[in-house]
């Protein structure tokens, strides 16, 4: 045998791992570091709401917000290793985990903090949809027994989106919105691609540093809702359009107490860019929300725990946003175009803004299909 494959150079070299690592560190140089806001008054003094955490690590936190009810709340500014909001259900004779996160640490630390306050039996974990800051934690999920449920189409589309890039070259990914950035015709549209290729360069590094786990409970939509029943408290989980296509929640109506997964973002611009995401569809989806009892809890997938007038405000944000790209479409401006020039008005501008093409600009080019298809 010849030894052409014991070449000096090794195809993983020293330098590529520790490349790959520090590219996790690295990875959230684009993301909005907002720091996380304070209850709102209507919550402080809600007798549901605990006043103090139950812990606070920075990144996120453990609050309880009703009878068994947890939101585990993260501050992006603070730490990325659970990025999205979630939660934990603990019932009598069962527990109901709410994420996989954007780490198996993040899920580690929710896991932990269930067990400080229950020892009950785990019914399992929900991922409410597959996007990347709500699944790529899975894997701690499957290395400790417990089972992963989530829509039906999750599994696939964590695969298709993210597994589909781990060993591809990052230019593969990344190039095509970079030269859209050095190719734009206007300042604006530069910046905003700029950000888009770093953000979906972060997507690309959380993807290859994670042994993606999918959700092996699929939910069928035609079968929702169900009826949890974890002792001496009944969670119900349904679907609803709007953010992905694979969007679950998880209520609990005796306590008007919802977790919504992304279906609600509080304080920042709603995030459309899923090919499966549908402005009238979230907007109808939101007016549900607000039909439900007014002293309802909603734990949104990022942001701080509100009541309505947090739902209120995605349903402003898409009005503001609605109202601008009329009148471009009105005056004949491109899709593409008024993707890009919109303005944030000046009552907004402490609202967050994830990445403006996965935000505002894909509400305005859905915006426009859904006006032409008329
Ligand atoms: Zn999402």
């Amino acid at each position: 045998m010849q030894a052409s494959g014991l070449s000096s150079e090794p195809n993983y070299s020293r330098r590529s791992f520790f490349g790959r690592v520090s590219q996790w560190s690295a990875l959230f140089a684009a993301y909005p570091l907002i720091p996380l806001p304070n209850l709102v008054e209507s919550l402080a003094s809600d007798s549901r709401v605990a006043q103090t955490p139950v812990v606070d690590k920075g990144f996120a936190s453990v609050r309880k917000v009703g009878e068994g009810l947890y939101a585990t709340i993260s501050d992006t500014s603070k730490g990325l290793q659970t990025m999205c909001n979630g939660g934990f259900l603990a019932g009598k004779e069962a527990a109901l985990l709410i994420e996989g996160f954007v780490s198996p640490a993040g899920a580690a630390f929710q896991h932990e903090m269930l067990r400080t306050i229950s020892q009950t039996p785990i019914m399992g974990a929900i991922d409410t949809h597959y996007h990347f800051d709500h699944s790529m934690g899975n894997s701690y999920y499957g290395a400790n027994g417990i089972a992963l449920w989530a829509h039906i189409n999750t599994s696939r589309r964590i695969f298709e989106s993210y597994a589909a890039m781990q060993g591809v070259d990052k230019s593969v990914i990344v190039g095509p919105i970079e030269a859209q950035a050095k190719n734009a015709k206007s300042e604006m549209a530069r910046k905003h691609a700029e950000q888009y290729a770093a953000t979906i360069g972060n997507i690309f590094g959380v993807a290859n540093a994670t042994v993606v786990a999918l959700p092996n409970r699929p939910l069928d939509p035609a079968k929702l809702p169900i009826h949890l029943d974890l002792g001496g408290l009944t969670a119900v989980v349904e679907t609803y359009p709007g953010h992905s296509g694979t969007d679950v929640i998880v209520r609990v109506p005796a306590q008007n107490v919802v977790y919504t997964g992304d279906l609600l973002f509080n304080n920042m611009y709603p995030v459309t860019f899923d090919g499966q995401a549908s402005v009238s569809g979230w907007r109808s989806t939101l007016k549900t929300f607000l039909s439900w009892s007014k002293d309802t809890i909603f734990v949104p997938g990022h942001g701080q725990i509100c009541g309505p007038e947090g739902v209120q405000l995605s349903l402003d944000l898409f009005d503001d946003v609605e109202q601008q790209a009329h009148k471009f479409h009105k005056a004949g401006v491109t899709a593409e175009d008024a993707a890009d020039q919109y303005v944030v008005p000046e009552k907004f501008k402490n609202v967050g803004i994830f990445a403006w093409s996965l935000s505002i600009g894909p509400t305005i080019t859905k915006l426009y299909k859904e006006w032409d298809a008329k």
